[in-house]
């Protein structure tokens, strides 16, 4: 049987076009951790991850420092019978940060490809070639929105960052953004953490008053206040999305149980790695609880595994898959609202 005998860590920094700015963080370029591993039989592959302190409390410093250490010495010597397998029989109990794990996690899919002859997303099922995405529109000033959009003219579903404001300058960064991209645009907003049960309820309340029709409000309020989120979907009848207060199955089956929202936002690398997210996947689809798949911002190969995923799970949905969009350089394409390799 194949084993791995050898791993290291190389970065590459991706600029992006423009700053991606919401309540939590601002980023202009991203360093992407390479998570590499070689096998007896020749074979070399690498899976990738980013820091996001802000959202998963992962540094850069750790995940180097776990890819190098316990992650590294869970692989080095081990038979590969299959990603997920060997997931579960070596990395899953280890004590090491989820954007790590989420490395290695994609580095075994990438050797079961290999290993096969196949490609990671004919390895994860995926057999579409585009897939519907939102693109984000960053926290910002109400006198900017117009030339945002202007700037993404070919999306119709649009993912608007939201921050601490008055309710006024809040909707009326909601009703600017609902004239100018029409009645049919899908508008998502997300405030990530930013705002109180309260807050939240009276924008819901404020935005059926105008019926500005928003899709989804996602996570507006802190990651660890489930029964928050529970309070404010009781008073609204817009549908309500938990991400930050989603890692784990756990998670999802507190979500559940409080009745807490009607999405969830799964994302590789809070998940930490492919085999954990899919679980998460087949958890939601077994209670009926309705998904997206999305990613952090990121480099091509998470982006990459995010696509597989969503297209194998739920082509027909559209998805937060927007991150290579802002990459300078990348080999993903967007037209007509989607997103296509
Ligand atoms: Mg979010």
């Amino acid at each position: 049987m194949t084993k791995i005998v050898e791993s290291w860590v190389t970065f590459r920094k991706e600029p992006l076009r423009e700053s991606f700015s919401t309540s939590l963080r601002s980023v202009n370029e991203l360093t992407i951790v390479e998570f590499h591993i070689k096998t007896d039989a020749g074979h070399e592959v690498f899976g990738e991850t980013v820091e996001t302190p802000a959202i998963t409390g992962d540094t850069l410093n750790q995940i180097v420092l776990d890819l190098s250490t316990t992650l590294a010495e869970a692989l080095i010597g081990s038979d590969f019978e299959g990603a997920s397998s060997f997931f579960y029989k070596h990395l899953n109990n280890k004590l090491a940060t989820r954007s790590a794990k989420s490395a290695v996690d994609i580095a075994l899919y990438e050797l079961e490809a290999a290993i096969q002859g196949k490609s990671l997303k004919q390895v994860l099922d995926c057999s579409v070639s585009d897939i519907d995405t939102d693109i984000t529109v960053p926290l910002t000033s109400i006198d900017e929105i117009p030339q945002i959009l202007a700037d993404r003219q070919e999306f119709s579903c649009f993912k608007i960052k939201l921050g601490i404001d008055s309710l006024q300058t809040q909707i009326a960064k909601i009703a600017l953004l609902r004239d100018i991209s029409g009645a049919h645009a899908r508008i998502r907003v997300d405030p990530n953490q930013a705002w109180s049960v309260e807050e939240s309820i009276e924008f819901l309340k404020a935005a059926d008053r105008l019926s500005l029709n928003i899709e989804y409000l996602e996570q507006p309020i802190s990651a660890s206040n489930k029964s928050g989120l529970a309070r404010i979907r009781s008073q609204s009848s817009t549908k309500i999305m938990a991400d930050e207060s989603i890692l784990t199955v756990e998670d999802l089956e507190e979500l559940l149980s409080l009745d807490a929202v009607d999405l969830v936002n799964i994302k590789i690398i809070k998940s930490g790695g492919i085999t954990p997210a899919l679980e998460i996947i087949e958890r939601a689809k077994a209670f009926g609880m309705e998904f997206s798949v999305g990613t952090m911002m990121e480099g091509d190969k998470g982006i990459l595994a995010a696509f597989a995923i969503a297209g194998a799970q739920k082509p027909d949905y559209c998805h937060d898959l927007d991150a290579a969009w802002w990459a300078s350089n990348s080999g993903f394409t967007y037209s007509a609202g989607k997103v296509s390799l």
